[in-house]
């Protein structure tokens, strides 16, 4: 007999089978535990009778991760307490069911500030952010949610509860070396090995002042020479300009925010970079530097937005959201055409990015597949490629394209799979980033932890 309540209504159930990436998951039921203890009953039951367990957050997942395949979904939506923000070691102590935005609005009243900024950080919860390892613009400066995690709660598949910190030490021959930190383990692991239940996070300062802005470019070359300017420059000592989020709109992306863009967006550019500087100096100061280095790097200047305002850079921040969120509502038309968005979340080393880009066009043209809407996190070598096909005939050649491309990131020093995780849909690409003994090794340690391979089945491997 036990004590959570199995929701069983298929009406109820069938509204949480799904995610962003509108992957066809199916379930029986749906628990909503409240509490770490409900959570460990609910893992007991299920892992006793070889019940499946999708966990999800707020299935923004792009990926299918979130989508259930088979037996019980477990909706982190109920846990939503902040037990501790600590100002003088600077950390935040949560549970995983808040919205990440709500999340981080918190810790910004108290005066702090949570780094990590996925574009869908309205659409996301905070736990959801940690099991996927989550990005975003600001990650250009402040890298990805894995370097802010330092302790973990996690329920295992046995109902067994682990308590996990990040060691601080500064040296460790402890075994093999991906292992030494078991938090990392966990951030990113795409709901496969545990049930994050609550993360300790790493707050900093909030920046005293920052200003946001759009670059105008006449080529998409020259945008790609300013965010490798921009890189050159960060390598000197003693930087002009350091800004914290580099973000790339395509000719197509700036056709997107053209219609609702309060701001001008030229009908030269056929591209724009967004950009974020925190400063502590004079206003004026810093902007002449930007124009400066954005005149001597081929910017339109005299079109470059300027965003000082709180609203203005919300506003901006929009505009960075609403593409893809058009790309997924529009590539939602044909999903039952067997087509819809295809979007590839690839990267290579920066300094690499006119290469793959070249390459990445000369494939498509060679295929003859309509072109891609290029947007994103281009200051990491790590530009999203969108696709929309419109029936699965060409999902399969735009398909063909992908894989292409993939392979030949991976011999590029890059990753098939910089923040979306591989869930379900990207698992054929897998196989280009390494050789499958150790992706056996990799799936070997899942088993270990969840011998009846109930969690999230059908993940990653
Ligand atoms: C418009 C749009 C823009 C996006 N932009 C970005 C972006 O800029 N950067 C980025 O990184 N991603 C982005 N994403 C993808 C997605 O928002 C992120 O992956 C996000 O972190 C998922 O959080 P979620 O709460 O929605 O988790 P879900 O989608 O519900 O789940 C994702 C995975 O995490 C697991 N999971 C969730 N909660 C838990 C838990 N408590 N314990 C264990 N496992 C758990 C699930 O099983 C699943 O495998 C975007 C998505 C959309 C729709």
């Amino acid at each position: 007999m036990c004590s959570f309540e199995l929701i069983t209504d298929q009406d109820i159930v069938k509204s949480y089978c799904t995610d962003s990436s509108n992957y066809p998951g199916y379930a029986d039921a749906l628990v909503r535990p409240e509490s770490t203890s409900e959570v460990v009953e609910i893992l007991k039951e299920a892992n006793s009778k070889k019940i499946s367990i999708t966990p999800i957050g707020n299935r923004s997942s792009l990926t299918g991760s979130a989508a259930a395949d088979g037996g019980w979904i477990l909706d982190t939506s109920q846990m939503t307490k902040i037990i501790e923000i600590n100002h003088k070691e600077k950390f935040a102590l949560a549970e995983p069911g808040m919205m990440l935005s709500d999340f981080k609005k918190k810790i910004l009243d108290e005066g702090l500030f949570y780094a990590p900024d996925p574009t869908s950080e309205k659409e996301c919860f905070f736990g959801g952010s940690i099991a996927t390892n989550a990005s975003g613009s600001r990650t250009f400066k402040y890298g990805s949610t894995k370097k802010y995690v330092r302790a973990l709660e996690v329920v295992l598949a046995s109902g067994e509860i682990l308590n996990l910190r990040r060691p601080e030490i500064e040296k460790n021959t402890f075994g093999y070396l991906p292992f030494q930190s078991m938090v990392d383990l966990f951030v990113g692991s795409e709901g496969t090995l545990g049930v994050i239940t609550k993360t300790e996070v790493e707050l900093l300062d909030k920046p005293e002042n920052f200003f946001g802005g759009m670059a105008f470019f006449k080529t998409l070359n020259e945008a790609l020479d300013f965010v490798i300017a921009v890189r050159k420059e960060l390598l000197k000592s003693g930087p002009l300009i350091t800004p914290r989020a580099c973000e790339l709109f395509d000719n197509y992306a700036l056709d997107i925010i053209r219609p609702d863009s309060p701001f001008k967006i030229p009908q030269n550019a056929l591209a724009g970079i967004f950009f974020e500087q925190e400063y502590s100096l004079d206003f004026e100061k810093i902007l002449e530097r930007w124009l400066e280095f954005l005149e001597k790097n081929n910017a339109i200047v005299d079109d470059t937005i300027v965003a000082e305002k709180p609203k203005q850079q919300d506003e901006l921040r929009r505009l960075r959201h609403k593409v893809p969120s058009t790309l997924f509502e529009e590539g939602g038309l044909y999903v039952n055409n067997g087509g819809g968005k295809i979007s590839t979340d690839w990267s290579v080393p920066i300094f690499r990015i006119h290469e793959i880009i070249d390459y990445a066009k000369k494939i498509s043209d060679e295929a003859k597949i309509q072109e891609p809407v290029i947007y994103g996190h281009i200051g990491n070598g790590h530009p999203h490629y969108n696709f929309i096909a419109k029936n699965a005939e060409e999902k399969k050649q735009i398909l063909q394209v992908v894989h292409s491309t993939c392979k030949k990131v991976t011999t590029m020093g890059g990753t098939i799979a910089a923040e979306h995780g591989i869930g379900k849909i990207k698992k054929d690409f897998v196989k280009y980033q390494y050789p499958k003994q150790l992706i056996e090794a990799m799936r070997a340690v899942k088993i270990s932890l969840d011998p009846n391979n109930i969690l999230a089945p059908n993940n990653i491997f």
